[in-house]
């Protein structure tokens, strides 16, 4: 730190979810409150944040790796403060201490009361600020939690043991938030949580998902609304319906199957058959039109077999998702899989695995989208990119296109679709965008 001891820059790693970067925010609105100033490089910031991830063993090694290294920066800078946050901090923090001394300050997920009692102890800060705050970063885009953990267990998940129980924020402070972000600029609201789509049960009005929906689809200023992470247990027809009637709630749905096997959905404690699964999946396509739909898929779970692998295959040659993210599993300490089961499947078959989803979704990827080229799509625009501006439709696909003039940055524009790719598309400002820019 500075000579007076007080810090005035920060630092902050984001590793993980949705949810991580959304805490992240709001550590940064804390210390811009408190008049610090966000810096790059580590190495010259006198209050480092880490915020982790142990959701996979390779996120977690990332964390652990970049613990070491701040052990060295702390070695030569004994005055900097290293905070640690998200998911690897759990209860036993009195073992973590002990395994990185060189943390001055631990603290759970979304736990923002601890960092402000930590600068209060130490005469930092007077600790104003509150978990619930909006981000102090204008930006087109923004995060906004409304539901905190989750109740549902699957047998291979940490985020139960680390985030704890579901935990609903009022609706009024969910409104507060995204009209003072609207205020502030941002176009499009994402909200997020862990199990989104259980929102409002905890509560003591009754409301859910789709009635927290409507209420943010009449904020002013907002141009479009998101939510992560559907569960297919809890998706019902009421919010199915919301998403196709609401203007500004985008016609994009993450629906994470896991796996297309009964046995292994069964085993991971799913709550869903793969039928179900495909059942729910017509209802949706019935329902929204030109809805655009991903999903999340784990090969390699303990005693997964060819042939179970071969029924999420056939699950995902059967709805053709215009993205899978598909991950190898591994055991996370403490889950039911990793206490009861044995993590059986070789590593060199789970990669197999892995490569056969990747490849052949990439090709389905690449075919939902070349049906787009010749369109004109309307682009939320994010930023430049190198020479490009980038941004996204409504469907959640990234566009890039090329304008000599103007600032796009927080506009919503016609592109001209030329090029499509497996991950993203290319174009060209279509006639009356071209002539406002000019
Ligand atoms: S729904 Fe299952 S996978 Fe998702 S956070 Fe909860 S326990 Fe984890």
């Amino acid at each position: 730190m500075n000579s007076l001891n007080k810090p005035v820059s920060y630092h902050i790693w984001t590793v993980g979810c949705q949810m991580n970067k959304a805490d992240s925010g709001k550590v940064e609105s804390v210390f811009s409150k408190w008049g610090l100033q966000p810096v790059s490089d580590p190495g010259s910031a006198d209050v480092i944040v880490l915020n982790s991830c142990v959701v996979r063993k390779k996120a977690e090694n990332r964390v652990l790796s970049k613990l070491g290294d701040l052990r060295a920066l702390k070695k030569k800078n004994p005055g900097v403060a290293i905070l640690l946050t998200g998911c690897l901090v759990d209860s036993q923090v009195g073992e973590l201490r002990h395994q990185f001394p060189h943390v001055d300050l631990f603290f759970g997920p979304g736990r923002i009361s601890d960092l402000m009692d930590w600068s209060r102890t130490n005469g930092l800060f007077g600790g104003t600020g509150s978990s619930g705050e909006a981000p102090s970063e204008s930006s087109t885009s923004a995060y906004v939690n409304v539901i905190e953990g989750c109740d549902n267990f699957c047998s291979y998940c940490i985020v139960p043991y680390r985030r704890g129980r579901e935990k609903s924020r009022p609706k009024e402070d969910i409104l507060c938030e995204v009209t003072e972000l609207a205020r502030r600029g941002v176009r499009e609201i994402t909200l997020l949580g862990q199990n989104i789509d259980s929102y409002g049960h905890d509560l003591p009005q009754t409301t859910d998902l789709a009635d927290l929906l409507r209420e943010v689809n009449g904020a002013d200023g907002l141009d479009r609304i998101r939510f992560l992470t559907s569960h297919p247990k809890d998706m019902k027809l009421k919010l199915i319906n919301a998403i196709s009637c609401l203007d500004k709630v985008c016609e994009h749905i993450n629906l994470p199957v896991q796996s297309g096997s009964d046995e292994i959905l069964r085993s991971m404690r799913r709550g869903y058959s793969a039928s179900q699964y495909l059942e729910l999946i017509g209802l949706i396509r019935k329902s929204i039109s030109g809805v655009a739909l991903s999903t999340d898929v784990i090969v390699g779970y303990p005693g997964e077999t060819e042939k179970q692998f071969l029924e999420t295959f056939n699950l995902l040659e059967q709805v053709r998702f215009d993205t899978v993210h598909v991950a190898a599993y591994s055991h996370r300490p403490g889950t039911w899989a990793a206490v009861n089961l044995k993590d059986e499947v070789p590593l060199e078959v789970k990669k197999e695995r892995l490569n056969r989803i990747e490849d052949f979704q990439k090709n389905v990827s690449l075919e939902i989208n070349r049906k787009l080229e010749g369109e004109v799509l309307q682009v939320l625009v994010e930023r430049k990119a190198g020479e490009k501006w980038m941004g996204r439709t409504r469907t959640d696909k990234l566009v890039f296109f090329q304008s000599a003039t103007g600032n796009f940055s927080g506009n919503i524009v016609s592109v001209k679709i030329n090029r499509a790719g497996p991950w993203s598309l290319t174009g060209e400002l279509a006639e009356e965008d071209c002539i406002a820019a000019a």
